[in-house]
């Protein structure tokens, strides 16, 4: 009989290098996750984690990893024009990365090359058990005709690259991280929708720059000239959003093996995060407009009040993750129409908050001691427990009460 799996991940970019990460933390999943390139990335691709991505992996220990390849921290950004005075360029502007609004300990992109990131990634899998089979790919699947081994209802042939070696296995869920051209979309016949057929020009130099220009240490937003660094076609999202996709759906595939959730609830994903998806590509959609179609030499296109650089700040709760918020779905509240930036809202990071830690005094950042891995905590802020204990005593009660959440549920197959 066919080798059986939790979860077959076809790619081992970014995103399903984080998949794999999150599961391994969540549960002693069996994992077959293969590639087709014989290593991780070698140049080029992405180079920027937002704050927000950032507070995840802290959440997955796996922060630690990244600064110790001491990547720029960017917390500023510096738009440049053509002068009107005379030849050259010069500074129109100076912003924060992240504007005081946005409540987080990381108000900074994180600059880091993305084969640097798949390897931590790589090395965290191997020391939880986890080798990336290089260099296979997948040939198709089915469902399992017979209906045998209903837990495992996916049939799946690989093949390797040469094409010397096939195999076939069974699992219960196949995930694509197979990036932009997906053969396992192409087997699903999802179609690859675009927002904006408009086509614009732009390149991305992966190399040592040796200059004298005063704001090379920052995020150099050109106007009119060729830029030195500006974002990718993507805005440099694409993998910083990935990973909180696949991070959500980790989540959400745990409670469902652990029995919290019925399968039928993992649609919620999708609503949560096609949302975000969407939002981002019409940000994108909008920023590559605004960044290509500004005119030379009309004057300060990147004025301070210019639309670019407003489209550039108002965006910045979308463009560091902190602005993501998800819909009322079966298993979110709906958000409170409060403006206040402490309030907990689905889809957001947990506010900042430092606080005391009794045992040893020390003050600690308590959304950074949260480590992910599938408990749930709850957080009393009870104040002077003379008068709060009998509040306490009857939460507790409730919380082992058959009807509470937090009851045990019998797992299936668990
Ligand atoms: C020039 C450039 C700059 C960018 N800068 C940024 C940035 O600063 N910040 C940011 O967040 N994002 C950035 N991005 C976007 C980012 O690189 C992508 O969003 C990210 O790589 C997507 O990750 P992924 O794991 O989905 O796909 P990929 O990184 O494309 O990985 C897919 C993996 O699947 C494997 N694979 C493909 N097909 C098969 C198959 N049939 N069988 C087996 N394996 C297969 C590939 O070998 C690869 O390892 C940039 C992109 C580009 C092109």
């Amino acid at each position: 009989m066919a080798e059986c799996y939790d979860i077959v991940i076809v790619g081992a970019g970014p995103v399903g290098l984080m998949l794999s990460a999150c599961l391994l933390r969540l549960g002693p999943y069996k994992i077959k996750h293969i590639d087709q390139r014989p290593g991780p990335t070698e140049t080029g691709r992405a180079s920027g984690i937002q704050g927000r991505t950032l507070d995840v992996l802290q959440n997955l220990d796996l922060k630690r990893a990244i600064m110790s390849y001491n990547p720029g921290l960017i917390y500023e950004v510096a738009f440049w024009d053509v002068s009107k005075d005379g030849p050259g360029i010069r500074r129109t502007g100076m912003a924060k990365s992240y504007p005081d609004y946005i409540d987080t300990r990381h108000p900074f992109s994180t600059i880091i090359h993305q084969g640097r990131i798949e390897k931590l990634f790589l090395d965290d899998l191997r020391e939880r058990g986890i080798a990336i089979e290089r260099t296979w790919t997948i040939a198709g699947f089915r469902r399992n005709p017979c209906g045998e081994d209903p837990g495992h209802p996916l049939v799946v042939d690989l093949v390797s690259i040469d094409g010397t070696k096939k195999s076939t296995i069974r699992t219960k869920y196949l995930f694509g991280a197979d990036g932009a051209r997906s053969r396992v979309r192409d087997l699903l016949r999802v179609p690859m929708l675009s927002k904006d057929p408009t086509i614009h020009v732009w390149s991305v130099i992966d190399g040592v720059v040796k200059s004298d220009f005063p704001d090379i240490q920052v995020h150099v937003l050109l106007g009119s000239v060729e830029a030195y660094h500006t974002h990718s076609p993507k805005a440099g999202q694409g993998m910083t959003y990935g990973f909180l996709d696949a991070h959500n759906l980790a989540w959400n595939l745990h409670r469902v093996e652990a029995g919290f959730l019925r399968r039928s609830l993992l649609k919620t994903y999708e609503g949560e995060r096609k949302l975000v998806a969407a939002k981002l590509i019409e940000f994108d959609a909008t920023y590559a407009n605004l960044f290509s179609s500004h005119q030379p030499v009309s004057g300060n296109s990147f004025a301070p009040n210019s639309e670019f650089v407003q489209a550039f700040k108002q965006n910045s709760l979308l463009t560091s993750g902190y602005g993501v918020e998800y819909p009322v779905n079966s298993l979110t509240w709906p958000s409170t129409t409060s403006t206040n930036t402490t309030a907990l809202r689905p889809g957001r990071s947990l506010p900042t908050a430092t606080v005391t830690r009794v045992i040893d005094a020390h003050p600690v950042y308590l959304e950074q001691e949260i480590p992910f891995n599938g408990s749930y905590r709850i957080y009393i802020f009870a104040g002077n427990p003379v008068t709060t204990s009998q509040a306490l005593f009857y939460f507790a009660d409730h919380l082992q009460a058959k009807s509470s959440i937090f009851s045990p549920i019998p797992a299936k197959g668990h």
